[in-house]
């Protein structure tokens, strides 16, 4: 059943197609007849609607992935290179370019792909980064395109385009053309434009149609570009604010902790360096009294390859003249080119001597005292400073400034500690020679009577707890009133000096004591010794004189002698030093009695009194 309706369809349809050829003579005569098209005719334009219409869906199909490409991308030198180059695929013209509009109107190429073919020329000069000012467009602030209109020109020389517009498309060999605005966020941002150099070029509707769609695709493109290049921007702008916040932490703990002032200088100027990535990096001061026209650069931090500012003496009298005061008020200067700056010849020759290109001054103060300048140099080439770097750097400077005060007061206080410590020293050298003055006899140079009695204080406390002997030499020298009346006081005065250096010379333990008692009469404490040892220093003292041989011709010995009487005692806390004088003393007495020349202890006397 199901074989016969097949078979039946079949024979049908043949059925038809040798009716459809045998009648197609006849229709097409009644067709002419009523004035109607022929079947051919008709059949020849449902070959061209269909053929229209793959081209439109080829076209849709053209225009979808060339969307998806330019959408696959948020970098702009792959959209303008994706654009052109599917456009011009899809159009099958000789090139297609994307100009952007600067802000006065004029503008250039950023992206251009042509198809080059042996046949025609490269028209070479056509292409990214030529620079295109269309008067016209620029006096009509973008004429027809900012009202979203397209332009398209089949053949230059018949489109009744003015001279000097035809000139122009000349100069670029440009025969055809087709353009479409491109507008991001409703502003016209530039034109995308379809050229045919070797020939005219019949520009079908579809085609410009698909020229508008790319280019509103590529203005939604462009936008997305340009907001993620923002975020980028802001985020690198965060990241660089953070790297710099950090370094800015680091180099102000360590500006804080270096309060000397080199370390201070070098650690600022290598530290700003490396944070800036700059060339050169100096702290420059001013000559104090120069009124700011002389300085010198104190510290630096600078590339190999540049020349050194360090010890250049700087004169720069604009400076003084115009410039302190305004940096006093904390101007500061930033200069992204030299050239650019308007600055005069002298002024230039200074930078050109270090090949500054660009640069950042910023002053640094003591209180409200211009001190120096912070000053960053790019050499190698101009430098766009950003805010983030030249807030930076103020920050920096503050900082700078600060320690500089810190160490300014610290050097300050360090020398006025100085100075105090001198005072100090001066006053206690004084006061000791005061304390000598008091304790020393000003003839004989030796201890004096008042010394004397401390030290025999001192020692005799001592020896009280220490138990130990304590012993007194008193010597008087022998007929010194006759040695006066016949060599006269001065001579007098010269004996008592030559004695006491000799009684010195053997009184050399450190721990006794030779002084001038009064007068003529001198005395010896000596501590830790007993009557034995003492009469060994006296009969040296009185032996050392004699051989000294000082005439005293009215004497009874014709020389200078001694009469020495000592005195030996353990300490007690009962007793008193003044007793051991006394007992010294007693001594000397009967020494003088017993003849003079003599050296008696009083400890023997008292023996002898008891013996006697
Ligand atoms: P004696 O042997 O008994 O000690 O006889 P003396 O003449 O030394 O004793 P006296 O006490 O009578 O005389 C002491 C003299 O020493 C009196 C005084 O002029 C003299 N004299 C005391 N101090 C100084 C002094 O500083 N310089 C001089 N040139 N003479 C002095
Ligand atoms: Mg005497
Ligand atoms: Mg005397």
């Amino acid at each position: 059943m199901l074989e016969y309706s097949v078979k039946q369809r079949m024979n049908n349809r043949k059925t038809q197609s040798i009716l459809a050829t045998l009648c197609r003579p006849i229709i097409n005569k009644i067709s002419k007849l009523l004035g109607l098209p022929t079947i051919e005719h008709l059949e020849y334009q449902l070959y061209q609607k269909t053929e229209q219409l793959e081209q439109i869906s080829a076209h849709q199909r053209a225009i979808y992935q060339v969307i998806s490409k330019i959408r696959a991308s948020l970098d702009l030198e792959t959209i303008f290179r994706t654009t052109t180059k599917e456009t011009c695929r899809l159009l099958g013209v000789e090139r297609v370019s994307v100009y952007r509009f600067s802000e006065d109107w004029g503008g250039q190429f950023v992206g251009d792909f042509e198809f080059t073919e042996p046949s025609w020329d490269n028209y070479g000069k056509l292409g990214k980064n030529t620079i295109w000012n269309d008067s016209y467009l620029q006096e009509h602030e973008g004429g027809r395109y900012i009202h979203n209109e397209t332009f398209v020109v089949e053949d230059i020389y018949k489109a009744g385009l003015s001279q000097c517009h035809l000139e122009m498309l000349e100069q670029f060999h440009i025969r055809a053309f087709a353009t479409a605005p491109i507008f991001v966020k409703q502003k016209l941002w530039g034109i995308l434009a379809a050229y045919q150099h070797s020939r005219p070029n019949n520009w079908q509707v579809s085609e410009v149609k698909f020229l508008t769609q790319v280019s509103a695709q590529l203005g939604i493109a462009l936008q997305q570009a340009e907001q993620l290049a923002e975020v980028e921007q802001k985020a690198k702008y965060l990241r660089e604010n953070s790297q710099q916040q950090t370094i800015l932490f680091n180099l102000i703990s360590e500006i804080r902790e270096s309060l000397d002032f080199d370390t201070l200088c070098q650690t600022t100027v290598k530290e700003i360096r490396k944070a800036l990535l700059c060339d050169r990096v100096g702290l420059f001061h001013f000559d104090p009294g120069s009124n700011y026209c002389f300085g010198e650069f104190v510290a630096e931090s600078v590339l190999p390859a540049y020349n050194s500012a360090l010890l250049h003496k700087v004169q720069d009298n604009c400076f003084g003249e115009q410039f302190a005061i305004q940096y006093q008020k904390e101007r500061i200067q930033v200069l992204d080119d030299i050239y650019n700056a308007g600055l005069k010849d002298c002024h230039l020759k200074l930078l050109e001597k270090f090949q500054i290109k660009a640069q950042i001054i910023v002053p640094l103060m003591i209180g409200s005292t211009l001190w120096g300048l912070l000053c960053i140099h790019q050499c190698e080439n101009t430098r766009k400073w950003t805010e983030n770097e030249i807030r930076f750097v103020k920050q920096l400077a503050a900082q700078f400034s600060v320690a500089l005060e810190h160490s300014h007061l610290l050097a300050q206080t360090r020398s006025q500690a100085e100075e105090l410590a001198k005072t100090l020293d001066a006053f206690q050298e004084a006061n000791y020679k005061l304390e000598n003055l008091a304790r020393v006899d000003g003839l004989t140079q030796i201890p004096n009577r008042r010394y004397f009695d401390e030290f025999l204080d001192l020692e005799w406390r001592r020896l009280v707890r220490e138990k130990q002997c304590l012993s007194l030499i008193m010597f008087d020298v022998d007929h010194f009133k006759l040695y006066n009346d016949f060599y006269g006081h001065q001579a007098g005065d010269q004996c008592l000096v030559k004695i006491a250096q000799t009684a010195k010379e053997i009184v050399k333990r450190p721990v006794d004591l030779l002084a001038r008692y009064g007068g003529e009469e001198f005395a010896v404490i000596l501590p830790n010794t007993d009557e034995n040892g003492a009469s060994v220093v006296a009969e040296q003292i009185q032996s050392a004189i004699k051989d000294l041989g000082i005439p005293n011709y009215r004497s009874e010995k014709q020389i200078v002698t001694l009469s020495l009487g000592i005195a030996t005692q353990i300490p007690l806390v009962d007793r008193t030093p003044q007793e051991l004088i006394l007992e010294a003393d007693q001594a000397l007495y009967q020494a003088k009695q017993q003849g003079r020349d003599c050296c008696l202890h009083f400890k023997i006397l008292e023996k002898d009194v008891v013996n006697g």
